[in-house]
């Protein structure tokens, strides 16, 4: 039996004269998410986007879960492709559908018949298709308003389809339609979901990762990696640019207040996350900072680490809570990794009582004591590039 993927489109359909640019992004997207999954062809037709194999070879269960994680998706459907006759759509229901009927008590059938030349016109063919349903599974009830499965038959241009259920996608709009940003990413529960919620709203991403060798190791660095990867089965590929960190932390910590320690630090990931974004093409910048989560998350401090930001910040998890942001982290199969203990370049010189409320003028007086420019300059010229979720035929 000749299987395809219907995939619905999310609130892409909304956009109005952007609908096109949306529309064909999102091809481009699951095109490259399917590359070496065998051949598909992958067409737009009738507000359906269609993902046909094109052999034996082509891996549909595979190519229907990297669907589910596309954005812009609202809803996916796995259907067999039957002839467009009336006895040759009911065989097709009753053999595709066989486990999810066997499974179910009540059930309806919903057509839509988008090829008008077809004999039968759309309440005529639920009928029959539902009759001859009735008849091979005689356990079988009809219930028009709260049925148990929904036996969606569709006449179109080429073919008729039949499926049962649809799943829900990914939803969000399509990547790459909303700019490009940097993602502050560490090793933490929060900055993965983080850029998960932003790659959501159809911004493609760059990763900057800070590191500080010897004190923190390879193997954290390459947790960062693993959770990227996960992040990209949702967000696409990416660069992970990785910025040697060490000398500016060992300069704050010598010349520095203690209690200013960790809001100097971060000022400095801003300013170099800004070049580095510049460079990159990225418009902005991403954290997974939530208000009042640490020291360095309270309004003061966020203020005081913004000041030296030129580019909008965009915090997408300042609103929720640990616990929020964990179920999305299981979700997205982040939290698996993001949980083994590695350190972070953030947590190795922590202060013992860490300002709250840092003063942006007594900040500032501190930092006259470092080569802010020259330390800048001297990381800047030793990032380290990675390529995330990039297909082997791609590099
Ligand atoms: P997470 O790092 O996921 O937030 P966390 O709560 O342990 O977990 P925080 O100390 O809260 O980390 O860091 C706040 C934010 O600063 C992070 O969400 C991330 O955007 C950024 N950040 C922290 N450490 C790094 C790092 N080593 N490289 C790049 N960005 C970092
Ligand atoms: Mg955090």
């Amino acid at each position: 039996m000749q299987e395809t993927i219907l995939i619905k489109l999310g609130e892409l359909v909304l956009k109005g004269l952007n609908r096109k640019n949306f529309e064909s992004v999102l091809l481009k997207n699951i095109r490259r998410r399917l590359s070496g999954l065998g051949e598909f062809e992958v067409k737009s037709a009738q507000s359906t986007i269609y993902v046909i194999p094109k052999n034996e070879d082509a891996d549909l269960d595979a190519a229907e879960e990297k669907i589910g994680k596309i954005f812009g998706i609202v809803a996916y459907s796995r259907a067999c492709v039957a002839e467009k006759e009336l006895s040759a759509i009911q065989k097709a229901a009753a053999e595709y559908l066989r486990e999810e009927l066997l499974d179910a008590s009540t059930f309806k059938v919903e057509t839509k018949r988008s090829d008008k030349k077809f004999a039968y016109n759309s309440p005529e063919i639920s009928n029959e298709v539902g009759g001859y349903l009735l008849e091979q599974y005689p356990h079988l009830s009809v219930n028009v308003h709260e049925p148990d499965l929904i036996v969606r038959v569709e006449v179109r241009d080429f073919g008729a389809y039949v499926h049962g259920n649809p799943r829900p996608g990914a939803g969000g709009i399509p990547v790459g339609t909303g700019g490009k940003a940097a993602i502050l990413i560490s090793g933490g529960i929060d900055s993965p979901v983080a850029a998960w919620s932003i790659a959501k709203r159809g911004v493609e991403l760059t990763g900057i990762h800070f590191a500080s060798p010897p004190y923190t190791s390879q193997r954290a660095e390459e947790k960062v990696v693993r959770l990227l990867e996960k992040v990209s089965e949702y967000s696409g590929r990416m660069e992970m640019i990785t910025v040697p960190f060490t000398r500016i932390q060992e300069e704050i910590l010598a010349k520095c207040p203690e209690e200013l320690f960790t809001i100097i630090m971060r000022r400095f990931m801003m300013r170099a996350a800004e070049r580095i974004a510049r460079r990159n093409h990225c418009e902005a910048l991403i954290t997974g900072e939530s208000l009042g989560q640490v020291a360095s998350q309270t309004m003061q401090a966020i203020a005081c680490t913004d000041a030296v930001a030129n580019m909008p910040v965009f915090r997408p998890l300042i609103g929720t809570d640990k616990a929020e942001i964990v179920a999305t982290s299981y979700k997205i199969g982040t939290y698996d990794i993001s949980i083994e203990p590695y350190e972070d370049c953030c947590t190795v010189f922590t202060p013992k009582h860490p300002r709250t409320r840092p003063i942006p003028h007594l900040v500032e007086a501190a930092e006259s004591a470092l080569d802010v420019e020259g330390l800048l300059a001297d990381c800047l010229q030793n990032l380290r590039y990675t390529k995330i979720g990039w297909y082997r035929k791609e590099e």
